[in-house]
């Protein structure tokens, strides 16, 4: 920040407005292109437009003050003394706006940044002094007795040094700031940043060794235009399509954190274009992306963003834009495309997302838009899904259970616990094995089923740590209880890639139990993904001595042969098999006698009633389990109910 040092000057003609005039007419040019270029409402933008628009009134009322102290006639002693008050006020908010400025941009918690205010007393003082009326003469006065001698009509208080020093502890304090704070500050900021405080601070010298040349306008402007460079075209535009790039769309995702305002989303991905870059060059590529990036953002009251190679994000902040929109890119894609004379086939699908997507900082928002593959089902027949205020809702509660998950993990699996479902032999009438289930209770969410938390933890990485769980348990489970033949597990389909079998064994063994006393549950779904990796899992457990039982049989698309080709001790029918009709039935009843050729058995699953376990014990099923004998019960409730049997029997 520079100053006029207007009481130092005996010559009131002496002031040199030109360059001054010249700073005011750029600066002045420059807020006119921030109001016409779209920018994202983001607190850094509004923080720096505020930057542009009081530097503009600081330069302007710079060089009318100066005017009014060279020609005091002109107006009254109080219209001077308010306008130079009005100066003075304004000459600090540019380096109080600076140092806020950096805060914003280094994204700090809003804790730190609410502690960081405390640097703010020092203006704070200024201002109040300033504005108080007997006070105000500690920072200056207009004194029209001085006219026509050689004094300064302006005089200078106590306190005028006090704006000095101020402005120097703003711009040494954002110094400090961007050294301190430079790992969260983009490399290109940080130099830019730097370049201005460098400036602002040569600025300073000069008017300090040549008071007569104004230069405050100078410094602000330019300090405002680099900045404005940098917040606008700093690596914000991706140059293939023309679009704006993914640090644009964080810059983006940032405001809206802020300032929810674009509620309407097409994200969309155009496929074919490697084909073409690899068939006709990466140039003729290029055109295809330049020519979609042209479309995308012709729809108007959008922005578009091209936040990976074949990936762009279209935000509107109106619903029936949106649905125009898709229209059109759905019409648009329909038909080829022509670019340098040849037509292209391009795809393009994706998803609308409708509504708040509830992100509290950047890193959420941006996981949910790169996520929504893998977290939205996306039926065949449709080339954009929806992602409503319920999907959002589903999608929020799986990261919530993610991070109970990881955080119950770290903390030795806290609110884990296995339970234990008995199943019933019908010929033995006696319950000779069961099968191990997982829960799950978080403090906050309650309990949460297996059903929905095991997939989430397949997504996320962390099913393996489950399953290892899950066998530590149960070994110490059967260490407890020697007379249990066996005991059924559900291992994660996930596993079967790395083939953890060394590892399974050692750490049964490590515990004294046998792996003979484990049947590992496999879905038939699980079968059908891993097909090669699942076969040499099998074979190198089996050989240590495990079995094997294919689960939740009839709900995937099996080939039955291929199956009974692979090692299955038993196989387990899904309860859709209990429906009383024909074809169910059928099925069973073949599948009964050829699996008992086989020498495999089998469990029939969710068994409720009286009346399904009949039918079943009719058509010759071993083993049932179900409600109808007993709900999964946890180690002490199993003890209990395994004891009312014996004494039974
Ligand atoms: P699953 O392996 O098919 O387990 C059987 C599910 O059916 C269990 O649900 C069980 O409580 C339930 N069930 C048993 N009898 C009846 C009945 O008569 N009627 C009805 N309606 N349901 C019955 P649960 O415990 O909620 O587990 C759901 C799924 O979560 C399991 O299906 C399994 O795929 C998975 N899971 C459970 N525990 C584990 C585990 O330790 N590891 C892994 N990887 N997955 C597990
Ligand atoms: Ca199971
Ligand atoms: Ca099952």
């Amino acid at each position: 920040m520079v100053f006029r040092l207007a009481s130092t000057i005996q010559d009131p003609h002496a002031y040199n407005y030109w360059l001054e005039v010249c700073a005011l007419l750029f600066l002045v040019c420059l807020l006119i292109r921030s109001i016409v270029d779209k920018k994202f409402v983001s607190k850094v933008n509004i923080i720096f437009g505020a930057a542009i628009v009081c530097g503009v009134i600081d330069v302007l009322l710079d060089v009318i003050a100066a005017v009014l102290v060279d020609h005091p006639d002109a107006v009254s002693e109080r219209f001077n003394f308010f306008i130079n008050g009005t100066f003075y006020f304004f000459q600090l908010t540019f380096p109080c706006l600076l140092y806020s400025f950096i805060l914003y941009v280094a994204s700090i918690s809003t804790k730190t940044r609410r502690k960081m205010y405390f640097f703010f007393i020092p203006s704070g003082l200024y201002f109040l002094c300033l504005l108080t009326n007997p006070f105000t003469k500690w920072v200056f006065d207009i004194n029209y007795a001085n006219v026509g001698t050689e004094n300064s009509i302006l005089i200078h208080g106590p306190m005028f040094i006090w704006l000095y020093i101020v402005t120097f502890f703003y711009v040494a304090l954002t110094t400090v700031t961007l050294i301190i704070l430079n790992k969260k500050i983009e490399k290109q900021f940080q130099a830019t940043m730097g370049f201005s405080l460098a400036f602002i601070v040569a600025m300073l010298a000069i008017q300090l060794l040549f008071p007569r040349y104004l230069l405050t306008g100078v410094a602000i402007s330019f300090c405002c235009w680099i900045n404005y460079e940098q917040l606008s075209t700093g690596d914000l535009k991706d140059r293939v399509s023309g679009v704006y790039n993914y640090n644009a769309f964080l810059n983006y995702a940032k405001s809206e954190i802020d300032f929810p305002r674009h509620r309407y989303l097409i994200i969309c991905h155009v496929g074919n274009i490697t084909k073409i870059n690899s068939t006709f060059g990466f140039l003729t590529g290029n055109h295809v992306y330049k020519q979609i990036g042209n479309f995308l953002a012709s729809f108007g009251n959008n922005f578009v963003f091209r936040i990976s190679n074949s990936r762009f994000v279209i935000a509107f902040k109106d619903e029936e834009d949106m649905h125009r929109a898709l229209l059109l890119i759905k019409a648009k894609f329909d038909h080829p495309w022509e670019v340098d004379g040849i037509n292209f086939d391009i795809t393009a699908d994706g998803y609308y997302v409708k509504g708040d997507i509830g992100a509290s900082n950047t890193t959420d928002y941006i996981e949910f838009i790169s996520n929504l593959e893998y977290k939205v089902k996306k039926p065949n027949d449709e080339t954009f899904v929806c992602v409503d205020q319920i999907s959002i809702h589903k999608i929020s509660r799986d990261k919530a259970i993610e991070k109970a998950l990881r955080k119950a993990i770290d903390n030795d699996f806290e609110g884990f616990e296995m339970n234990y479902q008995p199943i019933y032999e019908i010929t033995k009438n006696k319950f000779n094995h069961s099968e191990a289930l997982i829960r799950f209770t978080h403090p906050e969410l309650g309990k949460i089923s297996p059903a929905e938390f095991i997939p989430i933890a397949e997504q996320c990485g962390l099913a393996q740590k489950i399953d290892r769980y899950v066998l530590r348990t149960t070994c110490e489970f059967l260490q407890k209880h020697p007379s249990i033949d066996f005991l059924d597990i559900n291992i994660s389909g996930a596993e079967f890639s790395s083939n953890p079998s060394k590892e399974f064994t050692r750490i049964v063994k490590s515990y004294g139990v046998s792996p003979k006393k484990f049947v590992i549950e496999v879905t038939e779904t699980a079968t059908i993904e891993y097909p090669e990796k699942l076969e040499k899992f099998m074979k190198d457990m089996i050989k240590e001595g495990f079995a094997f039982a294919i689960d939740d049989f009839g709900t995937g698309y099996s080939n039955i042969s291929r199956i009974l080709q692979t090692s299955f001790s038993i196989i387990k029918f899904d309860k859709t098999f209990l429906a009383a009709n024909d074809t169910a039935e059928k099925i069973l009843e073949s599948m009964t006698s050829l699996l008992k050729n086989l020498k495999i058995s089998i469990v029939i699953e969710g068994v409720e009633t009286k009346e399904q376990y009949e039918h079943m014990k009719e058509l010759g099923i071993e083993y049932i389990q179900g409600y109808y004998f007993s709900k999964p019960l946890n180690e002490q409730a199993y003890e209990k109910f395994m004891d009312k049997q014996e004494a039974v029997a």
